[in-house]
């Protein structure tokens, strides 16, 4: 993939930023913590996935061979504007350049299995194409209103506010800045709210929030 293929744009004004590390949330919503038979947690739980993960704006989203179970995780994504380290919470929005849409993609069988083991989840969560990602923009009212769709092929699976986020943007922001340098066009996927399940081959995923758009994902046949 070239660097042009990966650039986020930036709605309205149509500034484009390069990806750099993508950070995932896992179990940020109570109600998905839940539907995995998860505890709640005390303090976020983070992955990471690579460039490999994204994928060029309207590319047919690749099924991956090492599994059977592909499910969608509809997410807000945060991009990062700005170098920080140890960001306070009360300080955390000044490093936020957008607000977009993805698809925190899981080999769920894969996952169930390392989970098993208390092994770690990259080859179920941070394959090729795992981390699609839609519209962005520049600004929302607040992040709280927000609100979380993922329909396939018309049906609506997933449906969530980000106020039922177990963490807050800026206390993610805050809590991965003490660990990892945040730098422009760092990605944070902030957890998906109930629902998920599989995709098929063929399906056709639409992803929506309130304030930023929506994306229609088109999974291979
Ligand atoms: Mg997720």
């Amino acid at each position: 993939m070239s660097k042009t293929d990966l650039m986020i744009t930036l709605q309205p004004a149509g500034r484009e930023v390069f990806p750099g590390k993508i950070f995932c949330i896992g179990r940020n919503y109570e109600s998905h913590a839940r539907e995995l038979g998860n505890a709640l947690p005390v303090k976020p739980v983070v992955f990471m996935k690579g460039r490999n993960a994204l994928l060029p704006h309207g590319a047919t989203v690749p099924f991956p061979t090492h599994g059977n179970d592909l499910q969608h995780e509809a997410e807000l994504v945060i991009l990062i504007g700005k170098t920080g380290k140890n960001i306070q919470v009360s300080d955390a929005e000044s490093y936020i350049a957008g607000y977009g849409l993805g698809l925190d993609l899981t080999l769920r069988d894969v996952q169930s299995e390392l989970k098993k083991g208390g092994l770690p989840w990259e080859i179920a969560k941070a394959f090729d194409g795992s981390a699609p990602l839609g519209q962005f923009t520049e600004q929302v009212s607040a992040v709280e209103n927000l609100e979380i769709k993922c329909e396939i092929n018309g049906d609506l699976r997933q449906h969530g506010f980000c106020r039922n986020m177990i963490f807050s943007v800026p206390e993610l922001i805050s809590y991965l800045s003490g660990i990892f340098t945040l730098e422009p066009g760092d990605l944070i996927f902030t957890g998906t709210p109930e629902g998920v399940g599989p995709i098929n081959p063929g399906d056709h995923v639409k992803v929506s929030i309130s304030e930023i758009g929506s994306t229609t994902f088109i999974f291979s046949s």
